[in-house]
């Protein structure tokens, strides 16, 4: 997810300066059309596909592994926050011994 940011970062970095300098030698209707088509084309719709590839090639280790029922998994950067490493479907980087279920809400009626 940090690299999705990252050239996220770096693709709006040279497109803002770069429709900004084209301003002074496209008059304005069209510049306006060709910033528009800039910023989505080149900063937005790579990050959306980025970031739908990064979901299917984690789905698995999202919802089905023994971390995606932990307190401890951070789903939306696919990390173990207490072993700060990267679980996969064949990877868990507690092995199991620190794995604390996520308590439902039938968990926490007390009777
Ligand atoms: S503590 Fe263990 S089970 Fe929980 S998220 Fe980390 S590696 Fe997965």
């Amino acid at each position: 997810m940090g690299e999705i940011v990252f050239w996220t970062i770096i693709r709006t970095a040279l497109t803002i300066p770069a429709v900004w300098i084209l301003k002074d030698y496209i008059q304005n209707p069209l510049w306006t059309i060709i910033s528009f088509a800039s910023i989505y084309g080149i900063i937005i719709h790579p990050a959306i596909i980025h970031y739908r590839l990064f979901n299917e090639k984690n789905k698995e280790t999202i919802e089905s592994t023994l971390c995606s029922t932990c307190t401890k998994f951070d789903k939306t950067a696919v990390l173990c926050i207490l072993h700060d490493e990267h679980p996969t479907k064949d990877f868990l980087p507690c092995e199991g011994f620190d794995w604390e279920p996520i308590s439902t809400e039938k968990d926490d009626i007390s009777y």
